[in-house]
């Protein structure tokens, strides 16, 4: 028997679609971080996460900032969510992050039992949530995640794109950069 999804979805919430018009929402807010974190000279990366359709944690990159290398975005969204949730566990959380998760934070969603990662460009460098490899949906892993890819991708990717191409011109300097002439001289 052939079921109409429409009925089967309209008799509990449990069933529904995902909602691309959500989810769009929820990462336009991500986009928000990412574009602050640009302001500060960051690699413009941001994420939100989101629990019962309500932004519980926000983070954009601060690893210059903090000279940290885990002050990612995703990292900090799930920090702050716990936080604010009282609860290590993630379960009925979704992320949203501007660009598709390394290593670490696909670690972070798996360990903090994250139901659904949503992210926008790829990031065939260092991504590892489809990329150079899946973390977040291996088998052989007690946790794994729903994960829908490329939402309002042409924006992230044009921000970074957008980032790169000024530290490239002169126009714009990370930290580290700017610290350079400075710190060098004592070293
Ligand atoms: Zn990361």
């Amino acid at each position: 028997m052939i079921y109409d999804c429409d009925l089967v979805r309209g008799r509990g919430e449990s069933m529904k679609a995902p909602d691309r018009e959500a989810d769009e929402a929820f990462m336009r807010e991500a986009l928000v971080e990412a574009r602050k974190a640009a302001d500060k000279g960051e690699v413009p990366v941001g994420a939100v996460l989101v629990c019962d359709e309500r932004i519980v944690g926000r983070g954009r990159n601060r690893r210059e900032a903090a000279q940290d290398p885990v002050a990612h975005a995703e990292i900090l969204a799930i920090r702050q969510g716990a936080r604010h949730l009282g609860s290590w566990r993630l379960e009925d959380c979704s992320l949203y992050v501007t660009l598709e998760p390394c290593a670490m934070c696909a670690g972070a969603l798996v360990n903090g039992r994250v139901r659904r990662l949503v992210y926008g460009a790829t990031d065939p460098k260092a991504g590892f949530c489809g990329s150079l490899g899946d973390l977040v949906q291996d088998p052989r892993l007690n946790h794994r995640l729903e994960v829908e890819s490329g939402v309002l991708a042409a924006e992230s990717a044009e921000l970074l794109r957008g980032f790169f191409a000024e530290l490239r011109s002169g126009e714009r300097k990370t930290s580290k950069q700017r610290g350079r002439s400075g710190s060098l001289k004592t070293v």
